[in-house]
């Protein structure tokens, strides 16, 4: 209620996106929509509904904390499975709740097998296997005593996946590094399938892996970027696009196959007229060098614009492109609207995406600033109210 701005998520856009990527992926991989960092902005509650809607049916998140929103957001009987940590009593909550999680070293893989036992349920577990990125993962002696206490404990434990997760997929500086690693992570499938053991779903790649590196594309893929319409990086998006050469070169309106899922817009909190040669906002960073018609938006850097875009950012208003003026401010930021004529105190403020044929894309924060396209959608507030739209 009374919020400054809101957020909007188009429906349509991630049905489309859905499709073309179950397309893409093809009919014998699972899909699971990642959706950690709440949903990548996008406000895990609204968002993990609507994709249900689209046909999803398992949902990865970081942490125990964001499972438990997802759970709550659950419409239909979906899966979920936690990628990384699992604060205190949380085993035992997801062991309960048919959650499954990420197992990478020896301690908890104990605690899974002393929680069923208590529990009388099996624990689903995914075991995660170093490649190469050196963040987690089980390897060497640690890998051999995992599967002996998987093989020990068969009412107990039950292996739903073998993953691995990839440094930087996105970028072809580091594509030796990835195809090594989906080189190792073969061997150790095929390595564990002599061991006897049910291995389950083999799963590895994120959005960029699954579009620059097809290989990768095993039983499962867990995507998170892509499904909100974005590209991992510009290099990911070349990649495709010299793939699909021929669309490429089509004068087709909007052949990128992504749609933006989320639109976020604000209003015109007041408008001020400045005399020529007056400093605007804060400090020195903006005098003006005629009279000019100044336009207040209640938008600052705690709701995630960044100071960075102090006289560099834009917004849309009356579709037109209006150029941040003097530094942003905590909770407001001041625009330059002297050249959009008929400007009122209440008109639409477009932070991020679509207003007329204009458009306030992602990309261009990331093109401003040293923020990548995740980054500046994860600072978007919590708070801020979602709205589903067709
Ligand atoms: C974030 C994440 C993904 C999804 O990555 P995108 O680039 O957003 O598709 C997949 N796997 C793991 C382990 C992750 O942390």
């Amino acid at each position: 209620m009374f919020s400054t701005s809101s957020i909007e998520l188009s429906e349509s856009a991630l049905k489309r996106n859905i499709r073309f990527l179950k397309n893409s992926i093809g009919p014998n991989t699972k899909f699971s929509s990642v959706v950690k960092g709440n949903a990548y902005g996008h406000g895990i509650r609204e968002f993990v509904p609507m994709a249900e809607r689209c046909g999803v049916r398992h949902f990865s998140v970081f942490s125990a904390a964001e499972a438990h929103v997802a759970l709550r957001s659950l419409v239909r009987d979906s899966e979920i499975m936690i990628m990384g940590d699992l604060a205190d009593d949380a085993m035992e909550w997801a062991i309960e709740n048919c959650i499954s999680f990420y197992v990478f070293d020896l301690a908890r893989l104990h605690e899974a097998v002393e929680k069923a036992t208590k529990l009388r349920m099996k624990a689903k577990i995914h075991l995660e296997i170093e490649t190469g990125l050196h963040r987690t993962g089980l390897e060497g002696q640690d890998l051999l005593d995992a599967i002996d206490i998987i093989r020990r404990n068969p009412n107990k434990l039950v292996v739903e996946g073998v993953c691995t997760h990839y440094a930087g997929a996105e970028s072809s500086g580091n594509y030796l590094r990835i195809q090594g690693q989906m080189h190792r992570f073969a061997q150790q499938c095929e390595w564990l399938k002599n061991q006897n053991i049910d291995i389950g779903l083999r799963h590895a790649a994120c959005s960029a892996a699954a579009f620059v590196y097809p290989d990768s594309i095993l039983d499962m893929v867990r995507i998170g970027i892509a499904q909100y319409g974005f590209w991992p990086s510009k290099e990911t998006e070349m990649h495709y696009v010299l793939q699909h050469g021929q669309q490429a070169t089509d004068k087709v309106k909007n052949r990128d196959p992504l749609r933006r899922v989320i639109t976020w817009k604000s209003r015109v909190m007041s408008i001020k007229k400045v005399e020529k040669g007056d400093f605007v906002g804060y400090g020195n960073t903006y005098l003006t060098m005629r009279k000019e018609k100044v336009g207040v938006v209640p938008i600052g850097y705690s709701d995630g614009f960044s100071r960075n875009l102090s006289n560099l950012g834009h917004v849309l208003v009356r579709g037109r492109r209006a150029p941040v003026v003097g530094v942003v401010n905590m909770n407001s930021m001041m625009i330059n609207i002297t050249e959009i004529p008929g400007v009122e105190v209440g008109d639409e403020v477009v932070i991020l995406g679509k207003q007329n044929r204009m458009q306030i894309s992602v990309g261009s924060f990331s093109d401003m600033t040293r923020y990548m396209n995740y980054e500046i959608l994860v600072r978007l507030p919590g708070e801020t109210p979602r709205i589903v739209v067709k």
